[in-house]
């Protein structure tokens, strides 16, 4: 008998209870706008990014339109004007690169290793090209993160981390986005936590997070900030910094406040599902699971394995004979850019230089969605149909 998938790899679990009261309540008293506030009152969004600092640590916390817009706004706070250049990763999504060109400066692409991580000696080797990274924990993998900051302390270069795939990951205990000088987090429906859109930046900078709040529009409202640095600071950089609206609105940090609560509930949950799949895909001949370095808390939102040197008609015929069996396989491989997956090459606005280690890589790359309303018994059984769907194609 072989056996089908019928599950979504795109549905969501729905918002919460809580969540969902919470948004009827901003719906009845009409008050979405963040800044419009009713005596006393200090406003979802405001709360959520008090509530978000110091869930992650953090001084400060900003919330925005959207992940992209964080990314784009940390990369203006810290001062990147147009023509600067950049380092990047070159496994990523588009929104890296694209931030990047959203202020006019152009990308430098670092390579990627088996590890799925940013390649730090190719890093190492570009470090005196630009004076900011936007490292990309691209699908959730952390690099050794204590030899990245080493390194770019020396280099006097600033990271500003990319968490749209980290938001509850660690290193070494040390939660993801607080290595760098700015954390940058979705809250987009595919991330870990489902406001549609939106996006968080953290940071401990207090001109960093000053700069960062007037460039969302926060007009000079920004002292009704519960997570932003006192009005001395912005008195300083207020006339000199544009408003380049994107902020968030009440409504959505109603829906994301219950949900950050419960995120080591769901990072656990997805983990579980996670280590199900990984547990039965690992020993598969030709296929390379990626092993995940002790010092790293993963969240287990998406599994990639590796199908290195395979052909791409025999890769192609593996995701064609899994999609027979409903299980839906991504890959970062393929010629063309299709629905999320694109890849350096693909972004054309961007030169980039060949990188052939990273090209091998990239063409094996498999991906696939974990979402929360898998059961563990459909993990099991997805990883079976891989197993056997790759084990036929491999003999082949
Ligand atoms: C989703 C995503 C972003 C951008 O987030 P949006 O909220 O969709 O703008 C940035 N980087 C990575 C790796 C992402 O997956």
């Amino acid at each position: 008998m072989t056996e089908t998938f019928t599950g979504s790899f795109t549905q969501q679990e729905p918002i919460p209870e809580e969540a969902i009261e919470a948004a009827m309540a901003v719906l009845r008293h009409g008050r979405l706008h963040r800044y419009n506030v009713a005596p006393g009152e200090l406003g979802e969004t405001a709360l959520l990014e008090q509530e978000f600092a110091a869930q992650m640590g953090a001084k400060y916390c900003l919330a925005v339109s959207s992940g992209g817009y964080a990314l784009a706004t940390a990369l203006r706070a810290v001062g990147v004007q147009p023509g600067d250049l950049v380092l990047t990763n070159a496994f990523t999504l588009a929104p890296v690169p694209g931030a990047i060109a959203s202020v006019g400066a152009r990308p430098i692409f670092v390579g990627v290793t088996e590890s799925l991580t940013i390649d730090l000696d190719d890093l190492e080797a570009k470090l005196d090209q630009a004076r900011v990274l936007m490292l990309s924990h691209m699908r959730g993998h952390l690099c050794d993160m204590d030899r990245l900051m080493q390194m770019c302390d020396a280099a006097g270069v600033i990271v500003i981390e990319d968490c749209a795939h980290t938001m509850g990951a660690a290193w070494r205990g040390q939660l993801s986005g607080r290595q760098g000088a700015i954390g940058c987090y979705s809250c987009q429906t595919y991330k870990h936590v489902n406001s549609g859109e939106g996006g968080l930046l953290i940071t401990d900078d207090e001109e960093l997070a000053a700069k960062a709040t007037m460039l969302s529009g926060s007009y000079m409202l920004y002292e009704r900030h519960l997570a932003a640095p006192g009005p001395e600071v912005f008195e300083r950089i207020k006339y000199t910094t544009p408003n380049v609206s994107g902020r968030m609105d009440n409504l959505r940090a109603a829906i994301l406040r219950p949900q950050l609560r419960d995120l080591d509930r769901q990072v656990r949950r997805w983990n579980e599902r996670y280590d199900e799949i990984a547990a039965g895909l690992r020993g598969t001949p030709g296929l390379t699971i990626v092993e995940r370095p002790e010092e790293e808390t993963y969240v287990g939102s998406s599994i990639q394995f590796l199908l290195l040197d395979w052909s791409p008609e025999r890769i192609a015929e593996v995701i064609r004979r899994c999609a027979v069996r409903g299980v839906e396989l991504k890959w970062f491989g393929g010629a063309e850019p299709t629905g999320f997956t694109s890849r350096y090459d693909s972004w054309r606005y961007a030169d980039s230089a060949p990188m052939p280690a990273s090209d091998r890589i990239l063409a094996g790359i498999m991906d696939m969605r974990v979402p929360l309303t898998f059961s563990l018994e459909d993990c099991c059984l997805i990883a079976r149909i891989i197993r056997s769907e790759v084990g036929a194609v491999y003999q082949s």
